[in-house]
């Protein structure tokens, strides 16, 4: 059996497939910035920007 979507998540870069990924948006580190799951952030910023979205105190 084949699995339908390979790349469901936003994923590490170390992971990601090398044609969705691009630089973050602020630290320019590489990231999954393209396809299902792609940010233009990095997974560190993205965890950033989501506490400053949804302050959990
Ligand atoms: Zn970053």
């Amino acid at each position: 059996m084949t699995t339908p979507d390979p790349v469901p998540r936003n994923l590490p870069a170390n992971m990601c497939p090398p044609h969705l990924l691009g630089r973050c948006a602020r630290c320019l580190a590489p990231c999954h910035r393209y396809g299902v799951g792609g940010s233009p952030l990095c997974q560190t910023h993205q965890a950033e920007v989501a506490k400053l979205q949804n302050p959990v105190s």
